[in-house]
This record gives C-alpha cells, structure tokens and sequence, in this order.
C-alpha cells in the first residue's frame, strides 16, 4: 500500500515516511491509495482474534515497509491488558436497550488518545531505530494530546518530547499527570499564556526550517496518518462485539474537534464494515455540525472560539476534515487542494452545498451530526448515572446526548468514550455533586514531585531551552 495526499503534489509515499513526516510537503494530509476492502468470510474470522491480532491484521492491509513478524510484535507489545487496564482492551458496556459504550479510556492517561498514540510510540522508536535517526517531537497541548504522547514516549530510545502547555489552565489533574514524570527524555515547558500562544510559538518553531532540521523536530499530531489508522482498529472491535448480540450493522457516536477519531470510522466503512450511521457530535464550538448540516465549512476565529466544559472539543477548525472531504469529492486533490489552500486562506470559509457530490455524500458515507450543550451534557451526565449506574465524562456526553436523537430501533448505536470523568473532575462535580471515581493507580498524584520548566511566551526562549537540552545530551 501507497500514500499519497489529499493535494496531490507530493508523490507516492510508503508507511514509514508517512508515519515520519506527518503533514504531507505539499501541505495536504496522506491517505491511502485505496482503502482495501473486507469481506464478511474474513471480518467473520477475526471473531476470535485477540485486539492486538485484529490490529495485526488490520495494520497489515496497510504497512507495506515493515516486516510481518516486526508489526506483530509491536502490536502484541502495545496492547496489552496491562497498558490498557481491561483484559478486553476495548471492551463494550451496556446503557440501555441498543446503546452501547466502548471503553477506549483505560489506558495510561485515561483518554482514548492513548489507543493511537502507545502504538505510534512503538512504531516510531522502530522506524527510527531503523533508520539510526533521532527525533524531537515538539507540540502544545491544552491536556489530553500531550499527556497521551508523553506517556507514549517516556523511555523511548531515540525519542525526545517538548511539550508546551499554557501555565495553570489545565485541569489540576491533567498537570499532575504530565508534570510528575520523571522521565528524562519528556521535557514539559509550561508558559506564561494562553493554549493558543503556545501553539504559535510550536508553529513558528517549525516553520523555521534550519532549526527544524538541525535539531530534528517533528509533530505527533492527529494529522499522522499512523494515528488514524490505530484508531481504525476498535471500530472494527466494536461491530464484532455488537453484532455478536445478533445485529447485522452497527451506527457509532463520536464526540469531535479535530475529525481524527470519526475519520477512522469512515475509513473502517469505507473498507466495508457494516457501519449504518457515523453520528457526529459537537459542542459548542460546531463548525462540523454546522458543516454537515449546511455544506458551509467555516474556520471560527479566536474570539469566536469558546471555552466549554468539554475543553478537548473546543476547535476553531478540524485538522483531519480534509481527508474526507477528499473522499466526497471522488478524491479530485486539485478542487481539495483550492478549497483548503486557497479558498480558506483568503476568506476563512468554503461552501459546498451547490455540489451534487455533497448533497449525496451524508447518504453514501452515512454520516449524521447534532451539537450538544453545558446544559445537555449536565443533565446527559446526571440521566446516564441515575439510569445506566455509569459515569460518563463531559466529552462522552456530548456523544451519548447527539446518540440519542439519532438511535434507531433496529440498529445498535455505539458511543465512543473518549475519557474517564475524574480527568474533568469540576464538572462531574456540578452534575453530581460529588467528586468523581479515580483508579486506584491514580490517587494522590498532584501530591508527586513535579518536572516543570517555566518559560514567557516567547519564540527564541523556547528554541534556547531546547538548544541547550540537545546539545547537553551531545556532550
Ligand atoms: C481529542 C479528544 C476529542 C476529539 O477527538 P478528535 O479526534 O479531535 O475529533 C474528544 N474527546 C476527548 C476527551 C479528547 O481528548
């Protein structure tokens, strides 16, 4: 299998270099050339599979440049029970009659992050084994991102995360989380600002390409086609749970920003799972709401763009929507390529609701979308507890609240979990009144020692901070 992008100037790509370069040098997104289809002999088969063999044998339709046996140890190494808390790794829980949830948020950070991010860790300390090369991932995180991919890279060889969060605005808990490993090769940089002046500087860091190459940064964001393609993987292991209860198709619910952990539901449809509906839900912050109602895709400003109680969904734009408006316009990379470079560069919007492509494209690929509330998610989170005895976080009740308005009798709805309600613990406070469960492993930990390196919002501070890290670690 081959990538190519989504604006069709970068060539044909293997896995590996996908995996390593991110953004395509075209400024598109990489996607597979085609996405390899299976039949119901074969999704029958992989009943029996454990998680980490069905993502073998998924991964496999999609790795060309790495060895059989190689991939399999990676995925026999990342998803394990005790990386992931539960022996079924993504197991599915029943609310009520047809409406699943699917824990993906066991794992080391409590986020389903971590189901993409543990696997992309292993599969780069590989590659770049491989290849005798060092990398230094640099992002900004307002919490769940960064927290996964430092746990994914702690320890790793060949391996170095500088992560950029704005001082004191995240979670209590989140910053216990990042600021209490001790690993040497995690370095957390906390600034005196805002989530979005830390991820200036990560982009001005970046596009200053000397700096870039001479001290090998790189990005771990949900752009890699790596990543999606992890999270491909439990769609499949949700259909093969619900429909052993007897259902021929299965519809998911998936609380969104960026459009990564949905994009891997289209993929998984589009490889022939029988996936009925993807439903869609936003919060506040609805650009893809508003998107698949109107065909209007319309980038919000900063002041537009609002603080709410499921912070991970709060986007001005989502990063990974290209890929599928790609797939809606039968993958014409000159018509993506003029409405994402030129068209929303110029006036921060495009319009596809004259397209008959459009019109068709909710039915063929299946997709639905509703937004959500601080008023819905309160009451969802209350309801859900008092009903289901379950605590869902802020984020999976905005996916269980849009769910509802869409379930069918017929067809079982998943719901995607993306986090553990004790990661947004003031929230489950307002909805229950009370604090809200934490793992045994988890308790205490804002008391822990804290590796913290404080800096201004400043470009040249950071580039100094991290000059001095490399070139320490030379001597
Ligand atoms: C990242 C995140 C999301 C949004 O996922 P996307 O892939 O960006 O659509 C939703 N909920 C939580 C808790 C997250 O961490």
């Amino acid at each position: 299998m081959q990538y190519v992008s989504t604006r069709g100037h970068s060539g044909r790509k293997q896995f590996c270099e996908a995996l390593l370069e991110g953004l395509a040098p075209d400024g598109g997104l990489y996607v597979p050339e085609t996405y390899p289809r299976v039949d119901h002999a074969t999704l029958d088969a992989w009943r029996t599979l454990s998680y980490a063999n069905l993502a073998f044998e998924i991964l496999s339709l999609y790795v060309g440049d790495i060895p059989s046996v190689d991939l399999k140890a990676i995925c026999a190494k990342t998803y394990t029970p005790e990386i992931f808390g539960k022996p079924d790794i993504a197991p599915l829980r029943k609310l009520e009659r047809g409406l699943y949830l699917q824990e993906l948020s066991n794992g080391p950070t409590l986020a389903f992050k971590d189901m993409a991010m543990q696997l992309l860790g292993n599969l780069l300390e590989y590659e770049l084994d491989r290849r005798q090369e060092n990398l230094n991932i640099l992002g900004a995180t307002s919490g769940d991102t960064g927290s996964a991919a430092e746990y994914a890279m702690r320890g790793k060889k060949g391996v170095r995360v500088f992560m950029l969060s704005p001082r004191g605005r995240m979670s209590a808990f989140q910053q216990a989380q990042m600021f209490s490993l001790q690993d040497h090769n995690i370095h957390n940089i906390a600034i005196d600002g805002v989530f979005d002046d830390c991820q200036d500087i990560v982009k001005r860091v970046a596009s200053d390409l000397e700096f870039k190459q001479q001290y090998k940064i790189g990005a771990v964001n949900s752009i890699n086609w790596a990543r999606l393609l992890a999270q491909v993987v439990y769609y499949f292991s949700g259909y093969l749970q619900a429909s052993e209860r007897g259902a021929t198709s299965v519809s998911f619910a998936v609380p969104s920003g960026n459009f990564g952990n949905i994009c891997a539901g289209h993929v998984a449809r589009m490889m022939g799972l029988p996936i009925s509906r993807l439903v869609l839900a936003t919060n506040e912050n609805d650009v893809l709401d508003e998107f698949f109602r109107t065909g209007v895709y319309r980038v919000r400003s900063r002041a537009d763009t609002l603080e709410t109680s499921s912070p991970s969904m709060d986007i001005s734009k989502a990063s990974n929507l290209e890929r599928f408006v790609f797939d809606v316009l039968d993958r014409d990379a000159e018509r993506t390529r003029s409405l994402f470079a030129d068209q929303l560069g110029e006036r921060g919007s495009f319009d596809l609701s004259g397209e008959s492509r459009f019109a068709e494209a909710a039915a063929r690929f299946g997709f639905r979308s509703g937004r959500s509330t601080h008023a819905d998610r309160l009451a969802t989170i209350r309801d859900t507890w008092k009903r289901c005895k379950t605590e869902i976080d802020p984020h999976t009740a905005d996916g269980v609240r849009v769910a509802r308005r869409h379930a069918s009798s017929d067809t079982p709805m998943v719901v995607l979990e993306t986090a553990l309600p004790v990661k947004f613990g003031a929230t489950i406070k307002e909805a229950l009144g009370r604090e809200a469960d934490r793992p045994e492993r988890l308790k205490g930990i804002e008391e822990l020692p804290r590796r913290v390196k404080i800096l201004p919002p400043d470009v040249q501070a950071v580039k100094n901070y991290i000059w001095g890290i490399v070139v320490d670690a030379i001597n």
